[in-house]
């Protein structure tokens, strides 16, 4: 079940039937701001919505608050364990905290922290990690292990409703997609607060990529979640793309225009491949909002294949064939390739606005 309760951390609503928001966690250390503030420029011009970022202690609560200052991107400070390094987050400007109540020292402590969050109108996320499970929580659940990482995140949730706070996003992942699916459709079913998912550790690369959207496809075709992280092994960038392109490929969001290309045969005209970067090169990403562009090797079988396109290229004996909706428009050649983008995709988009 999708969320019925909402938060705004910096303007962003999360939750509550607001798009599913796509986040990222800072991998450049604190230390180094002005690189953290290049690092949300990155972000920021990728789409990324909301970014966290380690504040290992009390020690970098300066260069967070010079970092807040200095960028557009909302930002959630991701604390662990001491709850005054939660404290100087929170007097540091960020509008968020992400904490693990099981972790802090103490019911005292931790009503100062919330106390805080509340006094600044920030927003708390909560949850649980499969690896941060003991023996006690899994045999409590009887082995399901799902409904262990669902317990734990019930626990803290339950502490920040005791104390009154309610302005919390909740999380439960692992790195095994069942666990994960198990425990945020518990939590989604019984509780309406903003959802966040992902699958951790998902590893690097094509897998780590195939695994973060089987799973996180599965979680949101089932309308569990509100905001997504891809965690990858590799770029904060790549990892907001990748969330973006589930959401595309689920029809759920568009940030920019879609691609549909051929796998290509023996009956392809053009290199499909070669194509298609020509075309990502010259049409910005975030361009043409919901459009769908095909790049299609053969005009034989490519403008009905791609029918269902905006817009289209399919490869002829002289060059390529552009199509529109499948109806031809124009013939080109390599050389007009370019001109012919511009014309008909470009400035077609600019007269629109
Ligand atoms: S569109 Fe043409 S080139 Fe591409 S896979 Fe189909 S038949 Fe082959």
């Amino acid at each position: 079940m999708a969320s019925i309760k909402s938060v705004c951390i910096k303007g962003l609503k999360i939750g509550g039937g607001a798009p599913v928001r796509v986040e990222s966690m800072l991998k450049t250390r604190l230390e180094d701001t002005s690189g953290c503030i290049c690092e949300c420029e990155s972000l920021l011009k990728a789409g990324c919505e909301l970014a966290r970022v380690a504040l290992p202690d009390e020690s970098l609560a300066s260069a967070l608050a010079e970092l807040v200052k200095n960028t557009a991107l909302p930002l959630m400070a991701d604390i662990h364990f001491n709850h005054k390094t939660a404290l100087a987050a929170l007097s540091a400007g960020v509008p968020a905290i992400r904490i693990n109540p099981g972790n802090m020292s103490g019911s005292a402590a931790l009503a100062e922290v919330i106390a805080a969050a509340k006094d600044k109108g920030a927003v708390i996320r909560i949850g649980a990690n499969g690896g941060s499970l003991n023996n006690a929580q899994f045999a409590a659940a009887k082995g399901d292990r799902g409904a262990a990482l669902a317990a734990a995140v019930e626990e803290q949730l339950c502490v920040l409703l005791e104390n009154g706070f309610e302005d919390m996003i909740i999380s439960a992942k692992s790195s095994s997609i069942a666990e994960t699916l198990r425990a945020d459709a518990l939590l989604s079913e019984k509780y309406p607060f903003p959802l966040h998912i992902g699958i951790t550790e998902a590893g690097c690369g094509n897998p780590g990529i195939v695994k973060s959207a089987a799973g996180i496809a599965l979680m949101l075709s089932q309308g569990i979640g509100d905001t997504l992280r891809v965690s990858l092994t590799g770029s904060a960038v790549e990892e907001v793309e990748t969330g973006y392109n589930i959401l595309s490929a689920l029809m759920l969001r568009h940030r920019g225009w879609q691609l549909i290309s051929c796998p290509g045969c023996g009956r392809r005209r053009i290199e499909v491949a070669e194509l298609v970067g020509k075309l990502r090169s010259i049409v910005p990403a975030d361009a043409c909002a919901g459009m769908t562009i095909a790049v299609m090797g053969c005009e034989v079988n490519g403008p009905k294949e791609a029918s269902h396109a905006d817009l289209g290229f399919a490869g002829s004996p002289g060059g390529f064939i552009f199509f529109r909706k499948g109806s031809f428009v124009c013939r080109g050649t390599m050389e007009t390739f370019e001109e012919t983008v511009r014309r008909e995709i470009l400035n077609a988009e600019l007269q629109q606005l």
